[in-house]
C-alpha cells in the first residue's frame, strides 16, 4: 500500500475528531449516578387530615357548615340575610346575596347544593343561583337533570363562557358537589390581564371544566372582559331571586388557599 500525502491527511484529522471526541465526552459521574441527586426533601408538604365524610381537609376553612352564616354578609352590606333551616343555608325570596368578608385568590372550593324537589318554572328560572368566584367568575347552578337552557347557562357552565363537558347533574332534591380549583387573574400596573384566570371543576365528581381559561368577568349581555381587580376578592353565591317558592339550598361549604 503506497502512503501518499492524501492519506496521511485523512489519518492525521480522523485521529484529531476521535481525540476531541474523547476529551468532550462525558465520563459517567457518580454523582449523576445517584439516584438521590434528584430527591426533594425539604420542604415537607404540610400534612393534611380528611375527616371522614364530606371529605373536609384538616386545613380548610369551613365557610358554612350550619348553624349561622358569620362568615359571610349581605352583599349589599350587613348581616347575611338567608334563612338556616336544620343546618342548611336556605336561598329565600328578598333574601339577597351573600358574600364572604374574607377575600381568596387561588383556591380549592367545595360546595354542596341541591334544588327543591318540588322546583317549578323553566330555563333560567328553574333553581338559579351561582358560585360565583371573586364576585365575577360565576359557575352556574340551576337545575339541568329536567330541564333545559342555553349550554353555556345550565348548571356547572362557567356562565356565558364554557358549557359544562358533560352533564353530571342529579335529580332535584339529591345533594349535589362542586369541587373546584380556581386560579385567579393576574393584572400589570396598567390593569391589563396579564395571565387570565383557570378552572377547573368536578361536579358530583364528574369532570366538567379542565383548566378552562376564563374570557373575563361574567357579562349578561355582550363579551365578558376583564376588570383589574385585587388578588384576592370575596367569593359570592348568588340569589337570583326568581326561586321564591322553590328556593336552592346550600350546606357544607369549604375553601383552601392555595
Ligand atoms: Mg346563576
Amino acid at each position: 500500500m503506497k502512503i501518499t500525502k492524501e492519506y496521511l491527511l485523512v489519518l492525521l484529522t480522523s485521529t484529531l475528531l476521535i481525540s476531541s471526541i474523547n476529551l468532550f465526552a462525558q465520563k459517567p459521574d457518580k454523582e449523576q449516578q445517584n439516584p438521590a441527586t434528584t430527591e426533594t426533601w425539604e420542604p415537607f408538604p404540610e400534612k393534611v387530615f380528611p375527616e371522614g365524610t364530606g371529605s373536609l381537609p384538616s386545613d380548610a376553612i369551613v365557610l358554612f357548615n350550619g348553624p349561622n352564616l358569620n362568615a359571610w354578609e349581605d352583599a349589599k352590606g350587613g348581616k347575611a340575610r338567608w334563612p338556616i333551616i336544620d343546618g342548611i343555608a336556605v336561598v329565600a325570596s328578598d333574601s339577597g346575596s351573600i358574600v364572604t368578608k374574607r377575600a381568596f385568590g387561588d383556591c380549592q372550593l367545595h360546595v354542596e347544593w341541591r334544588i327543591a324537589p318540588d322546583i317549578t318554572g323553566e330555563g333560567q328560572f328553574r333553581g338559579n343561583s351561582g358560585i360565583i368566584l371573586q364576585g365575577r367568575y360565576e359557575i352556574q347552578v340551576l337545575e339541568s337533570f329536567e330541564s333545559q337552557t342555553y349550554s353555556n347557562g345550565q348548571a356547572g357552565a362557567i356562565y356565558k363562557q364554557h358549557p359544562p363537558m358533560v352533564n353530571a347533574s342529579k335529580k332535584p332534591g339529591e345533594w349535589q358537589t362542586y369541587d373546584i380549583n380556581f386560579i385567579a387573574p393576574r393584572f400589570n400596573e396598567k390593569g391589563n390581564v396579564v395571565i387570565p384566570a383557570r378552572v377547573t371543576v368536578l361536579y358530583n365528581g364528574v369532570f366538567i371544566h379542565n383548566n378552562a381559561e376564563i374570557w373575563g368577568t361574567e357579562a349578561f349581555v355582550g363579551m365578558p372582559q376583564y376588570g383589574m381587580h385585587n388578588l384576592k376578592e370575596p367569593l359570592f353565591i348568588q340569589n337570583h331571586s326568581n326561586n321564591h317558592k322553590n328556593p336552592v339550598q346550600y350546606k357544607n361549604i369549604w375553601i383552601r388557599e392555595l
